[in-house]
């Protein structure tokens, strides 16, 4: 048997991309989901298939930029299902631009999505998961969180920040035995880019990320990090396009 089947898994960001195959991976071995994300109409069509393959799936519609719409989610996980083994902070945006054209509000978005959403996500399942000694926290941060690219410094920024948060919360709760992983994909082909509002930018974009990789590749590397003994933690991940370069 999995030791992914009857984990219960908080899904940020599941309406699309790296979230929704997510999704697919782990109901496909027997997790018991929970998916989160704000458009309500893609959280229920995928709710419907997975429903149709035989998996268990319930959905909440959250803006992770909320603290309270974090906990109410955690909350409607254990009422449901009694538990939260593991909550995949996966939702983000990337809104690039270089600094000087000051988009300010998309900064914010960043900082809200990328970084408090992480923390929300963290604060949501921690009490319950140090009470029973046991959890899985693993946030989706990016090559972006290793490097820096033009027009990636507020972008990169909120996934350096990421990548910091989580190393602190492995070290703070080791003795907790509770597991974080890091996640940083390279180019995978999603709906990421749509937030890029600069139309030059993004067709520059958009012709150097064809050579992205299908985001079931890192629902596969999620897979593989959950279903360790309890023993063992996957800490961090990059996964790349075997081409990608940088
Ligand atoms: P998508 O744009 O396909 O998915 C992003 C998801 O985040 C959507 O489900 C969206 O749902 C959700 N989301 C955005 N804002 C909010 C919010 N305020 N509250 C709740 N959910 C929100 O992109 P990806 O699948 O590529 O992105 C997933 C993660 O992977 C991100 O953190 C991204 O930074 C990271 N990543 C992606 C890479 C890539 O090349 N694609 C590379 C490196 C990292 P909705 O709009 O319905 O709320």
């Amino acid at each position: 048997m999995s030791n992914i089947q009857d984990k219960v898994v908080i899904i940020t960001g599941a309406s699309s991309g790296i979230g929704e195959a997510t999704a697919r991976e782990l109901a496909s071995k027997g997790a018991k989901l929970v998916l989160a994300a704000r458009r309500q109409e893609r959280l229920k069509k995928l709710q419907e298939e997975i429903h149709q393959n035989g998996g268990q799936v319930i959905f909440k519609v959250t803006d992770v930029a909320s603290h309270e719409q974090m906990e109410e989610l955690a909350e409607f996980a254990l009422k449901e299902f009694g538990k939260i083994d593991v909550i995949i902070n996966n939702a983000g945006v990337m809104p690039l631009s270089p600094v000087h054209q000051k988009k300010i509000n998309e900064w914010n978005t960043m900082i809200d999505v990328n970084i408090k959403g992480v923390l929300y996500g963290i604060a949501a399942v921690l009490p319950s998961m140090r009470e029973r000694k046991e959890g899985h926290i693993i946030n989706v941060s990016s090559i972006a969180g290793h490097l820096v690219f033009p027009a990636s410094s507020v972008y990169s920024g909120t996934k350096f920040a990421v990548r910091a948060i989580t190393e602190g919360l492995r070290i703070e709760e080791a003795s907790n035995n509770i597991r974080t992983t890091i996640i940083s994909p390279g180019t995978i082909t999603t709906e990421l880019l749509e937030t890029i509002s600069d139309p030059e930018l993004k067709s520059a974009i958009v012709e150097d990320t064809k050579i992205g990789i299908e985001p079931a590749s890192i629902a596969r590397a999620i897979g593989f990090a959950i279903e360790q003994p309890s023993d063992v933690a996957i800490n961090e991940m990059i996964v790349r396009p075997t081409i990608q370069e940088l």
